[in-house]
């Protein structure tokens, strides 16, 4: 028995993976951005899908990078052209993923991140149901939220008060997600989230050419 890469193994290569949707939701402040960027930081397979709003950049938000900040017209004129996978409002603007940067990402065999909210969620499981993987990050508690929302201090007083009633709305949504993270600790939160990862990529339907690998395994018993 040989146990070493050999010419023997060569169908091991054409063994491909089929790339993933991974959604994080959560209610503001959970630390749901922390996490994305983190993951993005140390998995190099994934890739984040910048959604474009109508909302105004925050003070060290970059366009094109945190999202594509667009007009109400210019958000619209992209739904009507059926440039949007999916679109949402959320608070008072307007959130939606871009097509086709989604598309080119899964062809090319990469993992899709996005921090959308649960009617993204929805809408993306609706049109692509067995590519989605849905995670839901909740905070350690209702002050630990708070506390999270007040320290960002990017946005006005009234903004919180009205993130920290929208969460509870957010949350109600938590039963619709395959997993759910119980953000304590951002280096175990992200552990589950490599564990959850490194599952879902195994799975038998994301493997491309498995059913030939295995005829083919067969044949030389
Ligand atoms: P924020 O304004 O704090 O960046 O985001 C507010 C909420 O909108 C967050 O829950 C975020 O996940 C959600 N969101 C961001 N982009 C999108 C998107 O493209 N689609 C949907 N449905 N929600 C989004």
């Amino acid at each position: 028995m040989n146990s070493g890469a050999t010419d023997g193994n060569k169908g091991v290569r054409d063994l491909q993976r089929r790339g993933l949707l991974l959604v994080l939701s959560s209610p503001s402040g959970a630390g749901k951005t922390t996490l994305s960027r983190a993951l993005l930081d140390r998995d190099s397979n994934i890739e984040l899908s910048v959604s474009v709003t109508t909302r105004p950049p925050r003070p060290g938000e970059t366009d094109g990078k945190d999202y594509y900040f667009h007009s109400q017209s210019e958000f619209e004129a992209m739904r009507e052209a059926n440039e949007l996978l999916e679109w949402a409002p959320v608070f008072d603007n307007h959130y939606g993923t871009p097509r086709a940067p989604v598309e080119a990402l899964l062809e090319a065999g990469k993992d899709v991140l996005f921090d959308i909210d649960w009617q993204g969620a929805q809408q993306l499981s609706e049109k692509m149901s067995s590519d989605v993987v849905r995670v839901f990050v909740l905070p350690p508690s209702a002050q630990t939220l708070e506390r999270r929302l007040r320290d960002r201090a990017q946005d006005t007083a009234d903004v919180v008060a009205r993130r920290m009633r929208a969460a509870s709305d957010e949350i109600s949504h938590w039963a619709e997600y395959d997993y759910v993270i119980v953000n304590e600790d951002v280096e175990t939160s992200l552990k589950g989230l490599d564990a959850i990862l490194s599952a879902e990529r195994l799975k038998r339907e994301r493997v491309l050419g498995l059913g030939k690998f295995v005829r083919n395994l067969q044949k030389d018993l």
